[in-house]
This record gives C-alpha cells, sequence and structure tokens, in this order.
C-alpha cells in the first residue's frame, strides 16, 4: 500500500489522542527529529509516527503489517539502522519513556523510547543503581536487549543479565509479556538479541542499592585525564596493569582528537566504583604518568557518572564505530597503542575531513560477578571479552569516511593478530554486517537463535538477522 494511502487509514484507527502523525520532510521539527548519532544511510522517510502508549504500538504495527508497509523503531537514534526511505515510517518512540521504581521488588521499568539517562536518573533519585551504558543519549531498551555493556560489569553483570520481564509486540503485531512465567524462550532472545524479535514496549530490569558502591552517599570516583600522545604505549601499560590488579576499575583510553586543531591527544577517562581513597591507590599507575591536565577528577553521584562520556555523544556528520573483542588481556599490548596512534595520523593525514577519527580501549576489571555462572545462557555471547577496541571512523565527507573504515578494517585484522579464528568478536550493538558468528558466538547459540527467530518473525519484521 502506498504510504499516504497507510497514513488515511491510521487516522482513523483507534490510537490514543497524544499520539502524533508527522508527513511533512520540509517542516523543521520534521527534520529535527531525524537527527542522529550517526548520518551513515540517513533516509528520509514517509512518515513519522509517535505513539504514546503499547496499545497504539501494537495497532500501529498491526495496520503496518495488513498494508505491507516497511517501518523502523527509534528510540536514541544512536545507531544508523532507525532509518527507512519515503514508502515507509519511522515509530518514533520518543513519547514514551517514563520511567518507574519499585523499591519492594528493586526493579525499574522503563518504557520503550527511555534513554539510558531518563533510568539512571529515575533510579539514583531512589537510591538505586541502574544497571546502563556510559552514554545518556543512547536508547535504554535497544542498548539492553543488545547486550548492555556497563562499567557496573564487575559487580552486577551486564545490562541483559539485569532483565527480569518485558511487554512486546510481535512480528504478528500481538502484545505479549515475556518472564519467567510467560514466553519464557523470549527471556533468552531479549537478553542480547531483543532488537531482531519485535518491539519491546517496556522493559523491567533489577537494580540495585547504591551500598553496592561501599561509599557514604553512592558516590564513585572519576577522573578524565589528558596525556600527550608519545605517552601513548606507556598509558596503555598502565592501564592493562590497573586492569589485572583491581577489582572494581573502569579505564577507556586511547587516542582522540581535541579542540581546536583536532590534533591527536591520548585521554583516559577513568572510574572507580569505590572511595577515593581505594581510587587514587588503583590508579596510581595511570596517575603516576603525570597527565598534561587534568580536567575532572573528583567524588561524583553515580547518577552524574555520564556526563564523563558526554564527549561521545554529539550527532550528526558520518560514523561508523567497529567494537573488536579481545578475548585476554595479553591480546592487546601496550605497542598496539602506538599503532592506534599511527593509524589516525595516516587518516589524517590523507583525509583532513576525517580528523575527528580515533579509538579507545575500555579496559574493565573483573570482578566477583564474572564467577557465577547460573544465569549465563542467554543470547548474548561475549562475556568472555576481556578488553574492547573501539575504532571510531568520523568524517564529513564519504571519502574521508571511506578511508577511515578500510584504515579501521587494517587495524582490526592488526590487534587480532593473537587471537584464534573462533575467538573473533564484533559487539552486535554496533554491527548488523559483521560476520554473524562473530556477534552471537557459539554453533549452539546460534541455532538456538535460528530457531526462535523461524517461530517469532519467519517474515523477518524486524530484519533478517537469523533467517
Ligand atoms: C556514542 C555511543 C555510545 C554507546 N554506548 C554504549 C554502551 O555504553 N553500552 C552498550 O551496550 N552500547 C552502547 N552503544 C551502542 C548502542 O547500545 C546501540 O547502538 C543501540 O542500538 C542504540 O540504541 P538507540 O535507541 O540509541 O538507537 P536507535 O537508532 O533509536 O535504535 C537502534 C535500533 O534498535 C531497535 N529498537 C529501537 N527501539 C526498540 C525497542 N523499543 N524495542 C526493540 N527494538 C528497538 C531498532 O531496530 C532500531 O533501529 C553506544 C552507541 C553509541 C553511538
Amino acid at each position: 500500500m502506498e504510504i499516504a494511502t497507510f497514513i488515511g487509514k491510521l487516522s482513523k484507527a483507534p490510537i490514543s489522542g497524544e499520539a502524533k502523525i508527522w508527513i511533512d520532510p520540509s517542516k523543521t521539527d520534521f527534520q529535527e527529529s531525524l537527527a542522529r548519532w550517526t548520518d551513515v544511510d540517513k533516509k528520509v522517510p514517509g512518515a513519522i509516527v509517535f505513539p504514546a502508549t503499547e496499545n497504539d504500538i501494537a495497532t500501529i504495527v498491526k495496520l503496518a503489517l495488513e498494508a505491507s508497509v516497511p517501518f523502523v523503531a527509534k528510540a536514541g537514534g544512536h545507531s544508523s539502522w532507525s532509518t527507512v526511505g519515503p514508502h515507509g515510517f519511522i515509530l518514533d518512540l520518543s513519547l514514551m519513556r517514563s520511567v518507574t521504581v519499585d523499591s519492594e521488588s528493586q526493579t525499574a521499568t522503563a518504557s520503550a523510547g527511555a534513554l539510558i539517562g531518563d533510568v539512571v536518573k529515575a533510579a539514583d533519585e531512589k537510591g538505586y543503581a541502574a544497571v546502563t551504558g556510559t552514554v545518556d543519549s543512547v536508547g535504554f531498551i535497544p542498548s539492553t536487549i543488545g547486550g548492555g555493556i556497563t562499567l557496573l560489569a564487575p559487580l552486577v553483570g551486564f545490562g541483559s543479565d539485569n532483565i527480569v520481564s518485558a511487554r512486546m509486540v510481535t512480528a504478528k503485531g500481538d502484545l505479549i509479556t515475556i518472564s519467567e512465567d510467560e514466553n519464557r524462550e523470549l527471556l533468552y532472545a531479549i537478553k542480547g538479541a531483543g532488537q531482531f524479535f519485535g518491539i519491546v514496549t517496556s522493559l523491567t530490569v533489577k537494580i540495585h542499592p547504591l551500598s553496592i558502591l561501599g561509599t557514604p552517599g553512592g558516590t564513585v570516583w572519576s577522573a578524565t585525564l589528558i596525556f600527550d600522545v608519545s605517552k601513548g604505549a606507556a598509558v596503555a601499560k598502565a592501564a592493562i596493569q590497573v586492569k589485572q590488579n583491581t577489582t572494581r576499575s573502569y579505564c577507556l583510553a586511547g587516542v582522540l582528537p581535541a579542540p581546536p586543531n583536532l590534533d591527536p591527544i591520548i585521554m583516559a577517562v577513568i572510574v572507580h566504583l569505590g572511595s577515593k581513597a581505594d581510587a587514587e591507590e588503583a590508579f596510581k599507575p595511570l596517575l603516576d604518568l603525570e597527565p598534561m591536565v587534568i580536567p575532572a577528577r573528583d567524588e561524583v553521584p553515580f547518577g552524574k557518572v555520564n556526563k564523563a562520556f558526554q564527549a561521545f555523544e554529539s550527532k550528526g556528520g558520518l560514523k561508523k564505530w567497529l567494537a573488536v573483542g579481545l578475548t585476554s588481556t595479553e591480546q592487546f599490548q601496550p605497542e598496539d597503542m602506538t599503532l592506534l596512534i599511527e593509524q589516525r595520523a595516516k587518516v589524517a593525514e590523507k583525509f583532513p575531513s576525517a580528523k575527528m577519527t580515533g579509538s579507545v580501549i575500555e579496559f574493565t576489571s573483573s570482578g566477583p560477578w564474572d564467577k557465577v555462572t547460573a544465569e549465563k545462557e542467554t543470547a548474548w555471547s561475549h562475556r568472555d571479552i576481556a578488553t574492547w577496541c573501539h575504532l571510531l571512523c568520523w568524517s564529513f565527507d564519504e571519502e574521508g569516511l571511506d578511508y577511515a573504515h578500510e584504515v579501521a578494517q587494517e587495524t582490526k585484522e592488526h590487534i587480532r593478530q593473537r587471537q584464534e579464528e573462533e575467538e573473533f568478536s564484533i559487539y552486535s550493538n554496533f554491527s548488523r554486517t559483521a560476520p554473524i558468528g562473530e556477534r552471537f558466538k557459539g554453533q549452539e547459540r546460534l541455532e538456538k537463535l535460528r530457531d526462535l527467530k523461524l517461530r517469532w518473525d519467519p517474515d523477518g519484521v524486524f530484519t533478517n538477522e537469523f533467517l
């Protein structure tokens, strides 16, 4: 069915009064709502539809399926996938950002379009830590049901490990509950591969008393350290040492462009899930390297810790992000940081338009949680990752992006040199094109996901992943 005819039908459908339908791309607010973290593959849809309730989502999906009109859900807009051309529509979930916290059951329930920042704030206000990623404007549900890398992992596992239940609109447009008691097989799928099974209209997750941080008032210690590029290998060596010798630390360190000239610096954002005194001891190897500048170094309330990562969230520009997983700390050596610096220099020299390109390594210490085996069988297959290498390609023109991406692929091959092929890992939340076996590891897991996909979404309404 033509999109205009479909929108005509939808306008007469029983959806709530708060829902909205926009059809005019010449309007400023229409264009503003298309803003994404990356402009790669950005298209202009035939319409943007804003549901306000879970029943709205079910009604809209059912009508779209009957009319064979393509659609894609958008929550935080931090992927390149929430886009569709003029024959389809974007299901923009931004009217559904509520979060409720239940102190008795120690859970939080987030609506379809809630952002990470919404959930962190709601939990923090009641004295809890929510298990989320580090960038407040990323969609909470997509990031959690895709695995949920988090700096809290050493204490309480990954975001997807903390999922208790969900409400979901299926590929038939039915609204179902997923929990230990209902549609249990989908609980496995939404703990790591949830974006490919339906639209999660709300997600209930465990939250944790701030007392797990072991500090009065639930603070963590956080700092941003800037070093000259000549210290790249030394910073990597110190970060590896911190990772190996501590159980509550997080360090994101790498080569990034610094304003105003976008010349390279080494930046380390460090967080200790504990007291200032313990933090300064834990991070001593890095602090001893005498950073050039320390723009931030303080105890911060857990609810504000994501502010340290704001630099990564700006929307627009042509960006690609490759998250390459290494399965043991030994697979990343200090001299690899020197290679990352050289690779970035190569890109910036050939294409100054791509000077924003950089890479960061995520050194998260292992913690007591890693030793718990009971909950480990889910769609999330990256529990074995010791270190994530994030290769960020960022350009203002296509040529620059293509070259930065080519160099990133080269870098990926290099950093995998100490790894067996069966260990190759790409974080599924950043890629839908890497080989499926690198995103969802293990033959048994893949077969199970294929089987679930055939049962719940055989026609690929929510992508053809696993079909
Ligand atoms: C700067 C940055 C920082 C990041 N940090 C982290 C991090 O710390 N930890 C981590 O794990 N990941 C992280 N990610 C990856 C991020 O989790 C994924 O890219 C995620 O898909 C983005 O979700 P979004 O809602 O912002 O994007 P969108 O583009 O809005 O959505 C992505 C896709 O998710 C699906 N989707 C959207 N809403 C729903 C829904 N309610 N139910 C089911 N499917 C839905 C759709 O297919 C959509 O195309 C980061 C990404 C970026 C760019």
